[in-house]
């Protein structure tokens, strides 16, 4: 009998590909996925930081499954529990310490490795590490055939950052960049083509750094193999993306504002099936608070990035990233962010409350803004969005727009939902053989979050 895995994912669509990556590199040691926890040999946590509180939330999850677990299948062998992702990597042994429970620590640069863990314990070992993070780490390669997600695949281009914002932990948990070799991205969109997947979105932390400084160290460096090797900067890369794979649609996030070139956008304008969604995060419009942020940009060079889309051919929809509350940001630093976010005119903005993480330089900085002040800008911040969210959607109204339909609506059975080229969510009456399909929906309503419509 095959063995089961429960694999819960928390966090962003990189932790959602590495998801998919466990589960396949599980399968080839006889691990099939299910869906209840009840019924696992193996339950495997694939963990966010972005979130306060991160690696207590693990342990109060942990908690509330053994609970689980116990009332509703009397067990008193309880399955192995791990802990994969940034938790993981950021908590290394502490999570043993702090929880009997686990068993597995699993590092973001060690999917590849599960296997062997999983056979150790399974041999007997009380425990098993894995958080050594590496600039050679080799990429794990998912083979095609064997996606999680079923009409929006995901496709890694590079992993790491090398930017260190004094806020951000993702360097010391997703290592340094490295870039993946050209030629095996472009071969893997060709088979997920082939595979009929109609929408792929390329994955980076930093995608405009794609061969600039996170050249790929392979068992081979060989500077004739530039091409070939990741050696090519990210709008070379897109340019052959989108001519080489036979994707109709092709997204990719997340984008950094000081990377983030004209070249990029001449070539999505060149490429119509590059889609219409650019997201750069700004996190503050204040030059003293990105300058302490080590953004490495001012309000100014991020605006006059943002005035050459609206140049464009294109018209693309534009997201963002806000930190509100960093250390030391006054009353005045903050309307300079309300003043960035109304001259952008976003199309969605993710705001975040700042919350210092382990290791950060700005964790050593006072955290001087109290959570009362931190409520009181985001709230702020999201009505002033909420104002201009509601007329960035309303130009769709009367619009024809292309949808590739997802599944069915969570609100009504009778709808089906998808999204557009410029990442929005549609809902519309339709039957459930169009799901995976690209439809034509003509707008009729628009909503704080989504668009409805009726099919053309
Ligand atoms: N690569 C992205 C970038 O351009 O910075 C970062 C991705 S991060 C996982 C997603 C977002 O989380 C960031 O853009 C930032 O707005 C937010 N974030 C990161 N660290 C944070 C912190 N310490 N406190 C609050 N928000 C944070």
């Amino acid at each position: 009998m095959k063995k089961k895995l429960y694999l819960e994912t928390h966090g962003c669509q990189m932790n959602v590909h590495d998801s998919e990556k466990a589960a396949f590199a599980l399968s080839e040691c006889g691990y099939e996925a299910t869906s209840d926890p009840l019924d696992a040999d193996l339950i495997l946590l694939n963990t966010c930081m972005v979130r306060e509180k991160a690696a207590k939330k693990v342990y109060t999850r942990i908690r509330d499954l053994k609970i689980q677990l116990r009332r509703e299948a009397g067990k008193s062998e309880l399955p192995l529990f791990g802990v994969m992702g940034c938790v993981a990597q950021a908590e290394a042994d502490r999570l043993f310490e702090r929880s009997r429970d686990v068993r597995l620590v699993l590092g973001t640069q060690a999917i590849g490795q599960l296997p062997q863990l999983v056979g150790q314990l399974e041999n007997g070992f009380p425990r098993a590490i894995e958080v050594r993070l590496s600039k050679e780490a080799e990429f794990f390669e998912l083979q095609a055939g064997v996606r999680q997600t079923r009409h929006v695949a995901f496709v890694t281009i590079i992993e790491g950052c090398n930017k260190f914002c004094s806020f951000c932990i993702v360097p010391f948990t997703r290592g340094r960049e490295r870039s993946r070799p050209a030629d095996n991205i472009v071969a893997e969109t060709q088979a997920l083509a082939q595979q009929g997947f109609l929408e792929i979105q390329l994955l980076g932390q930093n995608v405009n750094s794609y061969g600039l400084s996170g050249r790929f160290h392979g068992s081979v460096i060989d500077d004739s193999l530039s091409d070939t090797a990741g050696e090519i900067t990210f709008a070379q890369l897109l340019a052959r993306v989108a001519t080489e794979s036979g994707v109709p649609r092709i997204k990719y996030t997340t984008s950094y504002p000081r990377d983030f070139d004209e070249e990029v956008i001449r070539v999505m304008d060149d490429h119509e099936n590059l889609c219409e969604w650019i997201h750069l995060p700004a996190q503050s419009g204040s030059d003293r608070i990105l300058r302490a942020m080590r953004r490495g940009y001012t309000f100014a060079e991020y605006m006059k990035k943002i005035e050459a889309i609206k140049k464009a051919r294109k018209d693309y929809a534009i997201t963002g990233d806000i930190i509100v509350g960093f250390p030391g940001e006054t009353d005045d630093d903050f309307n300079q962010t309300l003043r960035l976010a109304a001259e952008v005119g976003y199309d969605g903005l993710y705001i975040f409350n700042y919350s210092p993480r382990p290791r950060t330089p700005a964790a050593a900085y006072a955290d001087s803004v109290s959570e009362a002040v931190k409520a009181e800008r985001f709230a702020k911040l999201q009505e002033l969005q909420q104002r201009i969210q509601k007329m960035r959607y309303d130009r769709y109204l009367g619009c024809s727009v292309e949808v590739l339909v997802e599944g069915t609506s969570a609100r009504s059975k009778d709808d089906l939902m998808g999204h557009t080229r410029s990442q929005k969510v549609v809902n519309f009456p339709g039957r459930p053989e169009l799901i995976g399909k690209l439809v034509q929906v003509l707008i009729t309503e628009s909503k704080p979050n989504s668009l409805y419509g009726e099919l053309v």
